[in-house]
């Protein structure tokens, strides 16, 4: 190893194929938090070249999916299609260093060596035919023909690493082909962009997930082919469903975004990408400040991690609860649009309030929509319920009640003292009374405090909802 890195830098380098799934969120986190809590940089590189399944919509998808997460990069994003001159000139050097070379063995002769090898019971690798070494001839390169070039990966000794997340790993060179780090076409391969850009940008932390630890000895030395400080590797296991499979678009919400529209907040995703896999003491429930003041990269659980939805849905419900009422409405109220109210803020009801009631017991934002809805939308008809709810006695504190309610002062505490009068005057026992009222005023038979959900609706609609149903006396 050359040295060490004195700056924290970390990066996510996606590669633009589809949306940004929770895994890459997930791995996003982990590169930004440890950059956050050493003080350093966090660096976005879109992984591009594969040029046939890059598109600039997954991109734009993976932009939106960090911002929405507040994951934003402090450099970046760079695109490796943007430096394709910088790759070419490192390979330069590498064939003018001796560390590369070129190999013009065709197809063919490759599928031979192939054949060949397995025939004889061994794993097939590149045999190294065109690889210069002292006092060796080599044979003469065929004409017509575009090599490729090999990284001269050396014969002996391990490559190892202490994984952050894995531990000690080592793996013998011998294992190692001379990887092909430039196609005959003169592209630079993956493995190979990635080593000039984690070196260029001077990464000094890989973080990424463990469906990678295979290309890192071959990186490791190319770096060090090239001179270059190593970064550390923290491999970091994959996500499995709640069934133990690989996650995937059979268990259902793999986006980030799909988790925007379904009603999470970003804060609670984040609280829940980051116990996924990592955990400090007992913490289930945290602020992404706490998360990036205790995540220095240890605690990083070695096995797969399970998704959990009910538990997701329980942190929601934490961060929701902790939200300020104001800023729950802001998300509510376009939620509410969708559902046809078209302009809430006419209705008369403070939506604000609203959300702080009914905030309690809502797993997402468009459950608190959903029940939200109640205060814009007044029931209609008169359903089997109600009219069984309606008894004589109920008809006749809900008359009471509503005589009373044109003058009572509109606020909890008095239609509190109102609708106990109206019961006990009718000799009822509250359900009765608080049955009926709900079905009448919201079209349900369960809210919180009767008195509570009243008090938030502008009384003239209360008496309307309330008379509605009422049969005229
Ligand atoms: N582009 C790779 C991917 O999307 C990540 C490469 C890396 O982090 O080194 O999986």
């Amino acid at each position: 190893m050359t040295g060490s890195h004195t700056q924290v830098r970390t990066r996510f380098a996606p590669s633009p194929t589809g949306f940004l799934h929770i895994g890459g969120a997930r791995t996003a986190l982990y590169a930004w938090a440890f950059a956050r809590h050493h003080g350093g940089t966090f660096i976005l590189r879109i992984e591009d070249t594969d040029v046939e399944r890059s598109t600039p919509e997954a991109v734009q998808a993976i932009l939106d999916g960090m911002r929405w997460l507040g994951l934003q990069p402090d450099e970046g994003p760079f695109y490796q299609m943007r430096r394709m001159d910088r790759y070419r000139e490192v390979i330069a050097q590498m064939l003018q260093a001796g560390t590369a070379y070129r190999c013009w063995c065709s197809r063919e002769e490759l599928d031979a060596m192939r054949a060949a090898q397995e025939a004889r019971g061994e794993k097939p690798r590149y045999d190294g035919r065109w690889r210069p070494e002292a006092g060796r001839t080599l044979p003469q390169p065929p004409s017509g023909v575009a090599p490729v070039i090999r990284f001269r990966n050396p014969r002996d000794g391990v490559v190892a690493w202490d994984d952050l997340v894995k531990g000690p790993i080592e793996i013998a060179n011998a294992e190692l082909d001379d990887l092909i780090i430039a196609r005959s076409d003169g592209t630079p391969t993956y493995n190979f962009c990635v080593v000039v850009d984690d070196w260029d940008m001077r990464i000094s932390h890989v973080i990424r997930g463990d469906d990678h630890v295979n290309n890192t000895p071959r990186q490791i030395n190319i770096l060090a082919a090239l001179g270059a400080t190593l970064p550390r590797y923290g491999h970091v296991p994959m996500i499995h469903g709640p069934d133990g499979q690989k996650l995937s678009k059979r268990h259902g919400a793999v986006s980030v975004m799909q988790y925007q529209a379904d009603g999470y907040l970003p804060e609670a995703v984040i609280n829940y990408l980051a116990r996924l896999g990592w955990s400090h003491g007992d913490a289930e429930v945290f602020s992404r400040e706490q998360f990036v003041a205790w995540f220095d990269g240890a605690h990083i659980s070695r096995s797969p991690a399970r998704f959990d939805f009910d538990k997701l849905r329980w942190l929601n419900n934490h961060h929701i609860k902790a939200t300020e009422d104001a800023a729950l409405a802001a998300e509510v109220a376009p939620r509410l649009r969708d559902h046809g109210i078209a302009d809430p803020d006419a209705s008369g009801v403070d939506l604000a309030a609203v959300c702080g009631l009914l905030k309690e017991r809502c797993g997402t934002l468009e459950e608190l929509a959903e029940s939200a809805m109640m205060f814009f939308l007044a029931p209609h008809g008169i359903s089997d319920a109600l009219q069984a709810a309606l008894s004589a006695p109920a008809v006749g504190a809900l008359r009471d009640f509503v005589a009373a309610a044109e003058s009572v002062p509109w606020n909890r505490e008095a239609l509190a003292g109102l609708i106990r009068q109206s019961v006990t005057a009718h000799g009822l026992k509250m359900p009765q009374f608080g049955l009926p009222a709900r079905l009448l005023l919201f079209g349900r038979p369960q809210t919180p405090a009767l008195e509570a959900v009243l008090s938030l609706l502008p009384r003239e609609e209360a008496i309307r909802r309330l008379r509605a149903g009422l049969a005229p006396a």
